[in-house]
């Protein structure tokens, strides 16, 4: 069942997805090597709860803290650890989640921490347009397949290839509505699109083989053949005029201009 949200509605899910924007902001300052991935949960947790609002991974499914933290290989579902240090030339998807208002926020960024080789930057780089050439097909009257081609279209000609066992989703009072938006797909197929509707894009776009597996610890999904995995994640709304992006980078996209210098 898909819930088309009202205005009033998609404006309380803007709230929640600008604090997701501003605690990715927050992690910005401080992914360094060096730092543990379960330190930047604790940031993010103790900065959403300052702002009124809760974790939403936190006990999602049993699920044990408030970030998604995957490192290089790992595709999503890393669980935050004091072991996990991160060095120069990783690479770490960071997926967070809040409840505010009764709505759910979720974006996801991959970091470099330090400098990184070139070959994983470039797969960044069309993971995240990917991303945009998926928010583009977002119009009311096309259909998740259109979101979903172009996506799998783009990083496909690239070199790289799509998970398929993960995909985005619809949310709104719950992280995980329908309907499901793969990362791979039809033109033409797929759910209609309609105004109201609010939906997470969120590319999984592995170096090597599409293949991937779950760690012993029942969370973690890495690829199988140990290379690097990317995502990156907006919370969109569907409106009469187009695609609305209710998260956003701009938070982190300053932090990270300013340790350009
Ligand atoms: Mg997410
Ligand atoms: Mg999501």
């Amino acid at each position: 069942m898909i819930y088309l949200k009202t205005d009033e509605e998609i404006e309380l899910m803007r709230l929640a997805n600008r604090l997701v924007a501003e605690t990715q902001g927050e992690l910005a300052k401080h992914i360094r090597p060096g730092v543990t991935t379960l330190q930047l949960d604790k940031i993010a947790e103790e900065f959403i709860r300052d702002h009124g609002a809760t974790p939403a991974f936190l006990g999602y499914n049993g699920f044990p803290n408030s970030l998604c933290t995957s490192v290089n290989e790992q595709v999503v579902h890393g669980i935050p650890s004091a072991g996990t240090v991160l060095k120069e030339g990783d690479i770490v998807s960071i997926d967070c989640g809040t409840v505010l208002n009764g709505f759910v926020g979720d974006s996801a960024y991959t970091f470099c921490v330090g400098e990184v080789d070139p070959a994983v930057k470039r797969l960044l780089q069309v993971t995240k347009e990917a991303l945009y050439l998926g928010i583009k097909q977002a119009i009311e009257g096309r259909r998740v397949g259109d979101i979903s081609c172009a996506v799998q279209t783009h990083c496909e000609s690239k070199g790289y290839a799509v998970v398929r066992e993960l995909v985005g989703h619809g949310i709104g009072r719950k992280m995980h509505e329908d309907p499901e938006v793969p990362n791979y797909g039809r033109r033409g197929q797929g759910a209609l699109l309609r105004s109201g509707m609010c939906i997470c894009i969120e590319p999984m776009i592995n170096m090597g083989s599409k293949n991937v597996v779950l760690e012993k610890d029942g969370w973690t999904v890495r690829t199988k053949d140990r290379k690097c995995s990317a995502h990156f994640e907006h919370c969109i709304a569907i409106r009469p005029d187009g695609p609305q992006i209710l998260s956003s980078f701009e938070f982190l996209d300053k932090v990270l201009e300013n340790n350009v210098i």
